[in-house]
């Protein structure tokens, strides 16, 4: 490609609507514009980009044995009726004239799942993996960051269908190494996390999150060992968790062991069991306080000079429609999916007012667990079995208790892992480590879904035995444009985007000093023609421009590899150097082209994937 002819509108200021640097850079560079939020064109040099990221996921994808489809981005409306999700938020419906509905494309679970049910009956016919690299739609209620978070966007998606458990597994690790190899060969460097499956359901399932400071999520990761976790997802261990006292007893209280024997088939005894015994020799009786005005946390804090650590958090929910109290230590947070999990119920949310006051018998911020004007179940947040002594709201207008202690003082329905983790939890998977955080841009996501789609759609197989079951699948998610904008939230300098070579739109620019000079134009032309018979994406820089500019130009859109034919030239040399790089190198004219396809060649080997295929 001659720049002369290259469209790419490039901008010098910096555009006000672009927060991050990637947004910035791609419209800077003449990458991408945007219509309306969220909403982008992707110009030549965008383009190129994204097709070099697709080519690597599709030469991944194939290489574990899957093969392309092309799906429709219209969805009849029916299809997700059949999975409930005709409901999701996201969606953009449409009606054609006949007036029947429409979605656009948001994922397609149920369009494969469509062709799959009608197509597939036999163990025979799997594994198989199908998948594509297609524009979804999502009305995101907060499109950001230009293609990190659009509406429309460029994604792979891949399905697995198996008739057994242990092929869906191999399939999953498949994935899961054909996405590393994926970033690795982009130049991302990346964490894969246990993740919340969310709205798309199934079991096993992780995350491909890019650290950088800009990340929308927040990762959680052992210091000690290989675990990590999306901060949604990361679980609390049951041992106690931060500022505990060191355990110096395994003696169960005399009080403790008496309840537990009035009520029995509960877990209380086993987990009191490690209360350090000195922990309750304090143990004080309750007292009513007036707190007045004090509803919050914060000011019941404030009020009583407590810290929000002996605060308990008590928390009216609705669960499948029914209140549940919750409780958890006054500086956590709860978590509502592992909440959700925990009672096993898809709807799990915060109790209106009303049903507060008409549970607890006082108005909303004096919840607590001593008797509520009606009984509900209690859940407990497990880190509240470390402690004593407790703030907890009375069930009364503008006064609280204090020397609470759980199971002592109230019955505990039951314990759980109902918090969400924070720095310095430890490790639910090993002894010794801490869990630290990090930024993170999810790139990709990669599910178990077992066979919540096979059954709700009816999708089923013959089994070895004849028998008639539902069909076992995964699905995999890639995002290409986020990928894109993640790459340049890695790579970027003052300059401009320093792309990976494997994704940059050139990997050469052969930038012609003075135009008007024959002899420059002349070798400059020759070896742009030979480097385009070795196959190597060159740029030939003939703009009209000074040298400057045209360098400003290709720092911006970050052509790794950069060749100066310039006043070297009478001496028979070319300057060869890399983006970014001040020195440069000379190099013989007759050589430069085996030079150049060398230096290509050794940039990319750096990206070589480090996961193996098998
Ligand atoms: P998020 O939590 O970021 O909204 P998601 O979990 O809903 O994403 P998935 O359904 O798992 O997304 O989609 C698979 C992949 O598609 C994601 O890992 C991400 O790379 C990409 N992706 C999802 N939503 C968008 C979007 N709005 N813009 C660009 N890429 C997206
Ligand atoms: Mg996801």
């Amino acid at each position: 490609m001659r720049a002369s002819k290259l469209f790419f509108p490039t901008l010098r200021e910096v555009p006000k609507e672009a927060e991050l640097i990637s947004h910035q850079l791609l419209l800077r560079g003449g990458f991408v514009r945007s219509h309306a939020a969220g909403i982008y064109s992707y110009l030549p040099l965008g383009w190129r980009v994204h097709e070099k990221i697709s080519q690597i996921v599709r030469e991944e994808a194939d290489a574990f044995g899957g093969q392309e489809l092309h799906m429709p981005v219209l969805v009849p409306k029916e299809l997700l009726d059949e999975t409930g999700r005709s409901a999701v938020p996201v969606l953009f419906a449409l009606k054609d004239k006949n007036k029947r509905d429409f979605f656009l494309g948001f994922t397609h679970e149920e369009v494969v799942t469509d062709i799959i049910r009608n197509s597939v009956s036999s163990w025979k016919q799997m594994p198989l993996y199908l998948y594509q690299i297609q524009t979804k739609e999502r009305d995101e209620p907060r499109p950001r960051g230009g293609l990190i978070r659009g509406r429309e966007f460029t994604m792979f998606d891949g399905y697995s269908f198996d008739s057994n458990e242990e092929d869906l597994d191999k399939i999953y690790r498949a994935n899961y190494r054909a996405y590393g190899r994926i970033f690795d060969r982009c130049g991302l460097e990346y964490l894969a996390v246990e993740a919340d499956p969310g709205a798309i359901g199934g079991s096993e399932n992780h995350e491909f999150m890019l650290l950088t400071e800009q990340g929308e999520d927040t990762v959680l990761r052992c210091n000690a060992c290989t675990y990590a976790a999306n901060a949604e997802r990361a679980e609390v261990p049951e041992k106690w968790a931060t500022e505990q006292k060191t355990l110096t007893g395994e003696v169960m209280p005399e009080w403790l062991k008496t309840e537990n024997a009035l009520r029995e088939g509960t877990t209380l005894g086993a987990s009191y069991s490690k209360k350090p015994t000195s922990d309750f020799d304090s143990i004080l009786s309750p007292e009513l306080v007036s707190t007045p005005g004090a509803h919050t946390i914060e000011e019941v804090s404030d009020f009583l000079k407590m810290s929000e650590a002996k605060l308990i958090k008590s928390i009216v929910m609705s669960a499948g429609g029914k209140p549940v109290m919750i409780l958890i230590r006054g500086d956590r947070e709860l978590n509502i999916p592992k909440l959700a999990r925990f009672l096993g119920e898809k709807s799990v949310e915060l109790a209106e007012p009303g049903i507060v006051i008409d549970v607890t018998g006082a108005p909303v911020g004096f919840a607590g667990p001593i008797k509520p004007a009606r009984e509900i179940p209690i859940y407990v947040d497990n880190e509240l079995r470390q402690g004593s002594n407790y703030v907890v709201g009375a069930n009364q207008a503008d006064s609280h208790l204090v020397n609470v202690t759980p199971g002592k003082d109230f019955w505990v329905t039951q314990w759980g892992d109902l918090r969400t983790a924070v720095p310095g939890d430890s490790c639910p998977r090993c002894d010794e480590g801490r869990l630290t955080d990090a930024r993170g841009i999810e790139v990709g996501h990669i599910f178990k879904l077992g066979t919540k789609y096979s059954k709700d759609m009816n999708a089923l197989f013959q089994d070895v035995s004849g028998q008639k079951r539902p069909i076992i699948m995964g699905c995999y998610g890639l995002g290409v444009s986020r990928t894109m904008a993640a790459a340049i939230e890695a790579h970027n300098d003052a300059n401009g985007i320093a792309w990976p070579i494997s994704i940059a739109p050139f990997e050469v620019a052969i930038v012609v000093a003075n135009i008007k000079d024959e002899a420059m134009m002349t070798a400059a032309q020759e070896l742009y023609a030979a480097l385009k018979t070795k196959n190597i994406d060159v740029l030939l820089d003939d703009r009209e421009e000074r040298l400057g500019v045209k360098f400003k130009d290709l720092d911006l859109i970050g052509v790794p590899v950069q060749v100066i034919v310039g006043k070297g030239l009478v001496e028979g040399v070319v300057e060869v150097g890399l983006r970014g790089v001040r020195e440069r190198t000379e190099v013989n004219l007759k050589a430069a082209m085996m030079h150049l396809v060398a230096l290509v060649t050794d940039l990319k080997e750096k990206l070589n994937p480090k996961e193996p295929l098998e």
